[in-house]
């Protein structure tokens, strides 16, 4: 049983006011508050059990590289991997998607070579195709959501062409909450020799997922919407792609050994971490990881899922804003615009009320030219949010709405 009074317990700041008022906090798509446990873990290794890590022989050296080399394990238990050697620790989903650009594609792409992607992606999936197009002349083919926001899996596959190389696309949109048949994709993607990046920075925050069963090459997550640190995550890299990447950033802990004519590499996943890494930021995601697998992800999702359709029927019943983007199986994440108001008054009004919503292009601007707007205002939930947050979130609208509607 999903006991959302002890979740919030589990979350100091969500005792918090913010301008006289409890606070609600619905700014989850862009960064997740953190779970008790994570700042213990991250106390705990500062404190008592902090050095750097590989290289050491002394106690703590040992001790921090284990409760580092621990949290592959983790992530990939998380994401259903089989082999944890296939998991390399980035600092985000923007370096895991630069990662592959640099250090996959580049070497690979000739000019005319094409990227499918969709107008929903976020600019972490996007900017770096855009240099492979600006420096090495690829082309990116771009497939439009729905009327509903939907991204039809069908249309995705269509694209694929000869010269397709790579597919780049999102499991959930962090916009509309859209959900995308990526499995679906990477079968179609794969059986034409043609690789397949998944963005799952939103999706492995609200559902399960199973990365060896979708069978994408690449497969990106990032640690701070996770409920851990910023500066912490990892992709998931299919061996046979990882075999065929150069190394992307050159240094420590990335080579085998160095001499004046020439250097050896680290085995993967080490090959593509160069430099001391976020040792603390790791050790923090993991602690979030074994928080969130121990609350259930399918009774998250099943939590998130209530949420979303009490929050969809009521900011339905709100016939002066447009909701963007209602797919039946998007996730707890709404974007909406209010005529008469710009979404950044929405956000300031909602914020004199304790509730903390996001406005803005949500790092997503083909979307909105798409929905031919600038900014939208968006409320995205998460897994300690309640029933009666969603009815502050209203309240606050139809304040909004009185003032500038
Ligand atoms: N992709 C999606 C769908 C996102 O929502 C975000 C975060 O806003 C990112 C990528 C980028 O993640 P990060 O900035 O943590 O690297």
């Amino acid at each position: 049983m999903y006991d959302i009074d002890k979740v919030r317990a589990d979350f100091p700041i969500l005792s918090r006011e913010v301008n006289g008022r409890p606070l609600v906090y619905l700014d989850n798509g862009a960064s997740a508050q953190k779970p008790r446990a994570v700042i213990e873990a991250i106390t705990r290794a500062y404190s008592m059990e902090y050095s750097n890590v590989h290289r050491g022989l002394h106690t703590l050296s040992t001790i921090a590289t284990e409760n580092y080399e621990a949290v592959r394990g983790k992530i990939a238990r998380f994401l259903h991997v089989a082999d944890e050697r296939e998991i390399v620790f980035t600092t985000g989903t923007t370096e895991g998607i630069n990662l592959v650009s640099y250090a996959w594609a580049a070497p690979r792409f000739e000019p005319g070579d094409e990227i499918v992607l969709s107008v929903a992606e976020h600019h972490a999936n996007i900017v770096p195709w855009h240099f492979l197009r600006e420096r090495q002349g690829a082309v990116l083919k771009w497939i439009a959501p729905d009327a509903t926001g939907d991204i039809d899996p069908q249309a995705v596959i269509d694209a694929i062409g000869p010269r397709t190389k790579l597919v780049a696309i999102t499991q959930m949109s962090n916009v509309t909450g859209t959900v995308v048949d990526v499995a679906a994709i990477a079968r179609a993607a794969r059986e034409r020799g043609v690789a397949v990046l998944v963005d799952g920075s939103q999706a492995a925050v609200h559902m399960p997922v199973d990365v060896d069963a979708i069978g994408a090459d690449f497969y990106a997550i990032t640690g701070h919407k996770l409920y851990g640190p910023s500066g912490s995550g990892a992709i998931h890299i299919r061996a046979e792609r990882m075999r065929e990447m150069r190394p992307f950033m050159g240094g420590g802990d990335m080579i085998r050994e160095v001499t004046r004519d020439g250097v050896g590499y680290n085995d993967p996943p080490m090959k593509f971490e160069a430099g001391t890494p976020g040792i603390v930021n790791q050790i923090g995601l993991g602690a979030a990881l074994d928080y969130m697998m121990a609350l259930g992800m399918t009774d998250i999702a099943a939590h998130e899922h209530d949420l979303r359709d009490y929050a969809r029927a009521r900011l339905d019943g709100l016939n002066w804003l447009q909701v963007q983007g209602q797919s039946a199986g998007k996730g707890a994440i709404f974007s909406f615009t209010m005529e008469g108001a710009h979404a950044h008054d929405l956000s300031t009004i909602l914020d004199k009320r304790g509730v903390a919503i996001r406005a803005g292009h949500h790092c997503a601007q083909p979307l909105m030219e798409h929905f031919g707007v600038s900014a939208t205002a968006r409320a995205s939930f998460g897994l300690y949010n309640t029933r009666a947050e969603v009815d502050a979130l209203i309240d606050a609208l139809e304040l909004a709405h009185d003032l500038f509607g």
